[in-house]
């Protein structure tokens, strides 16, 4: 079959149209045809091998791909709760259910994750075997290709749920339009925010940004104070979420923000970087927090309920629909005009292949 396949500790990837597909299944196990898969940041990372992707410690040889869709069609012996037939979104972190935060319910970070597309075979490939843990059946309203998005779109579900606010007349300040913030402009609206802004460099996506009713800025030495003057009446935003581990994204956002409001790291950040703790969580008095992942399964049911009732429409996001062997143009895309772009094994590339 045809296969992105990450081979060694180098940049680059291999594209396979005869990577071998395992017979069997071992017990526990689901064979997944792919409807589809999406690119995000992290392959670019992967395909660059920069320090972020060697400090995953990926498995290699290892098939890309972490956000997934398809359909089953096998189940190994000992599955119980996924039949042949089913859709499926799969979920990337792989929790061992038996560590400490596992058994906590924390399973989203489990101190042995394994991570789909890096560490077990994933979702660049015209089919996978995954646990039977990585399976959420989608609602049948749901098109297999929006469920290729829920991987991502669940990790702003997860943040605005670990930010302990629901938004609802309140003052939402994002840095970061790629999909994970745009995700979080459409919830924002969602669940009834009074203002949205949106700070991002790139015009493609602050135009969709404005498309859901977002006010959107560029980032810059005058967006913090912009900002603060947009909200001026209650002395800033209520709400902030970095979506995009620029530097220097996080220090608008915490200047943007009101005193005693909470500010959700989402986007990861090259490199560390100091903060003003003085002034902004103690006399500021924020609420600093992060967000990494889904909560299992509560983030999963949540999302589905959104997109099922139509207030979150995940289908406006997929910007391009690309074939396997277009991977390398579908990474390029990321810096380009994009949101989400999909690789789809059903579509074939130039000559065929
Ligand atoms: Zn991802
Ligand atoms: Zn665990």
């Amino acid at each position: 079959m045809r296969a992105i396949v990450k081979t060694g500790p180098t940049a680059g990837f291999e594209y396979r149209t005869d990577q071998e597909e395992r017979a069997s299944l071992a017990p526990g196990e689901v064979r997944v045809i792919v409807a589809a898969a999406s690119v995000c940041g992290t392959d670019r990372e992967l395909v660059n091998y920069t320090p972020a992707a060697e400090a995953f410690g990926l498995a290699f040889p290892v098939t890309l791909g972490h956000e997934v869709s398809g359909t089953v069609a096998e189940v190994g012996a000992a599955v119980r709760n996924v039949r042949v037939g089913d859709r499926v979104a799969l979920e990337s972190h792989i929790a061992c259910e038996t560590c400490y935060h596992c058994r906590l319910g924390q399973g989203h970070n489990c101190l042995n994750m394994k991570l789909l597309g890096l560490h077990l075979d994933g979702g660049f490939a015209e089919q996978t075997i995954v646990p039977e843990q990585a399976c959420y059946v989608l609602p049948d309203s749901v098109p297999l290709e929006v469920g290729a998005l829920f991987e991502s779109a669940g990790v702003a579900v997860h943040a605005m749920l670990r930010s302990g606010h629901l938004l609802g007349g309140e003052s939402v300040l994002i840095a970061g339009g790629g999909p994970i913030g745009l995700v979080l402009v459409q919830l924002a609206q969602a669940f009834g925010a009074r203002q949205v802004v949106v700070v991002e460099p790139n015009p493609y996506r602050r135009t969709l940004a404005e498309k859901w009713g977002a006010k959107t800025i560029e980032p810059g030495p005058d967006a913090a104070d912009w900002c603060r003057q947009d909200s001026a009446d209650r002395g800033g935003f209520d709400v902030g979420f970095d979506c995009s581990g620029a530097p220097g994204a996080l220090d608008t956002l915490l200047h943007a923000l009101r005193r005693e409001a909470t500010a959700v790291c989402v986007g990861l950040p090259n490199q560390a970087y100091s903060l003003d703790i003085t002034r902004h969580v103690i006399k500021q008095g924020l609420t600093l927090k992060g967000s990494f992942g889904r909560s299992l399964w509560a983030t999963w049911d949540r999302l589905a309920a959104l997109v099922a009732s139509g207030r979150l429409d995940l289908s406006a996001l997929i910007s391009q629909r690309l074939s396997l062997a277009e991977f390398s143009d579908a990474v390029d895309l990321l810096s380009g005009d994009a949101a989400k772009v999909l690789l789809v094994p059903t579509v074939h590339g130039p000559f065929g292949t």
